[in-house]
């Protein structure tokens, strides 16, 4: 059947029939197993979205508990930032940013994230996305030590469960085995900490994870090696960690001590998600870079972006040559228009403060459910970015046995009620649930997910018995 013909199908579920054949056939799926994607074909083939809800092609809807992947903030069909869309694109849809060239909404957005970023963050690389923004703030990183006559200062330190995207170089970044090491990708200046986000950075050598940590790794290598520390303020896929209090301050004040740059990832966190405009703004520190994507267009354009100190981009900008650097889709008009009007929507509506008030919501409704049942635990909420983990008893730390599935049962029994979230169990023992519902929720939607959350737990704890 030819594509025109397909789109004008009448049937739905004949239509969805034929789409799952020839995904089988011809798609190849980010993050699924594409042996299982062949044999079984798409799990849901959505058809459209209002708000919260997404519909698909067999009638369904589902509240999206994750904001599909953390980035819908605004909800699903917002008209107005597909006028902004329309707007830009029948006036110019795409202009190039290399060269010197330069357009409104671009420029714009540039300034107005200057003016959202703390301290003095105030000058933007645009990408497409978070990947992109990561490597691209290693690359600045390092040039700028170049530029200031440190050429070995090179090393990029991560952390064990954080998150930085896929390619080759925020592969290696991302402390996930299987992303980390998947295709066997290597950059040999990257360096995973073992520890997760410890007491070791405030000092205490005595710590039993002490050798794995940031500090140790500087110590072991020399800060003249190290480029740049990068942390998610909070971590996202690596199962929603929270640090302790003190902790950021503490890698702060550890890159200032060895004169190391402290990259924030903000791509989950940034533009409001947490219930503060980025995530650092809970811990009052600036980084040196920020990374941004996601929440800065709610993914109705593919926008991404790295955010400078001032004095960085002063030692860039001495330079008098090519920044040789740029991605076909830095600085993409449309992509800006819709980040512009996408930040106008958060400010006017105050959905900063909604998803702080919304997040004391979910995280009574998660205490709630820990004081319902025995295996629910370490219920944490920053804003509307939570999430909490199964265990089978949590007072005497004993994980679930890997063949209970939890997590992923858990969150099967919620797919079957209507509520999309997300399991995260890919180190032994770990069961994590992670809830992360568009800004735009009102207290009837929280008690709906808390709801739905209720009923699947107890189907889950019936099937333990
Ligand atoms: N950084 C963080 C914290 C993320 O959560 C993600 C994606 O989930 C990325 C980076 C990668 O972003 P992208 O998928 O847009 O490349």
């Amino acid at each position: 059947m030819s594509k025109s013909k397909l789109a004008q199908h009448s049937n739905p579920e004949k239509l969805a029939s034929e789409l799952s054949i020839l995904d089988r056939k011809h798609l190849l799926h980010p993050s699924t197993n594409p042996k299982a994607q062949v044999q079984h074909g798409p799990k849901l083939i959505f058809s459209g979205g209002k708000g919260i809800h997404l519909h698909d092609m067999k009638g369904n809807t589902y509240i999206d508990g994750v904001s599909m992947l953390w980035n819908v903030n605004l909800g699903h069909g917002q008209k107005e930032l597909a006028d902004a869309s329309y707007q830009q694109m029948t006036n110019i849809a795409y202009a190039s940013t290399f060269y010197g060239y330069a357009n409104e909404p671009t420029v714009r957005l540039a300034e107005k994230i200057a003016a959202l970023a703390p301290g003095d963050l105030n000058t933007i690389f645009f990408t497409s996305g978070g990947s992109e923004s990561n490597d691209t703030a290693f690359k600045l990183s390092r040039f700028y030590w170049q530029l200031r006559g440190y050429t070995e200062k090179r090393k990029i330190i991560s952390l064990r469960r954080g998150y930085h995207g896929v390619t080759v170089a925020a592969q290696r970044a991302t402390g996930i085995d299987a992303y980390r090491n998947f295709s066997g990708s290597i950059d040999p200046d990257i360096d995973n900490a073992k520890a997760h986000l410890t007491e070791c950075e405030l000092g205490a050598k005595d710590h039993p994870e002490y050798e794995g940590s940031i500090r140790s790794i500087i110590e072991k290598e020399g800060k003249d090696r190290i480029a740049a520390v990068i942390v998610e303020p909070i971590q996202g896929a690596g199962g929603v960690h929270i640090p302790p209090e003190g902790y950021l301050k503490a890698v702060r004040k550890l890159c200032d001590e060895f004169d190391i740059h402290l990259i924030a990832d903000e791509v989950i966190c940034g533009l409001g998600r947490t219930g503060k405009m980025f995530g650092v703004d809970h811990w009052e520190i600036v980084p040196d870079f920020m990374s941004i994507a996601k929440g800065i267009t709610s993914g109705y354009a593919q926008l991404g972006g790295v955010i400078m100190k001032e004095h960085i981009r002063d030692t860039i900008t001495e330079y008098d040559d090519m920044l040789a650097h740029g991605f076909t889709y830095s600085g993409h008009p449309t992509a800006c228009a819709v980040g512009l009007k996408n930040i106008e929507i958060i400010e006017r509506d105050g959905l900063v403060s909604n998803a702080s008030l919304m997040g004391q919501e979910l995280e009574k409704g998660l205490h709630y459910l820990e004081d319902k049942y025995h295996f629910v635990t370490n219920g944490r909420t920053k804003g509307l970015l939570a999430g909490f983990d199964l265990m089978e008893d949590p007072k005497a730390d004993i994980p679930f046995d890997g063949s209970v599935k939890a997590a992923t049962t858990l969150v099967e029994n919620c797919y079957e009620r209507g509520l999309l979230i997300r399991p995260f169990d890919f180190e032994p023992g770990m069961n994590i649930v992670a809830i992360a519902p568009p800004l735009i929720v009102n207290k009837n939607d929280v008690e709906k997910i808390i709801q739905i959350l209720d009923d699947a737990l107890t189907a889950f704890s019936q099937k333990l018995k």
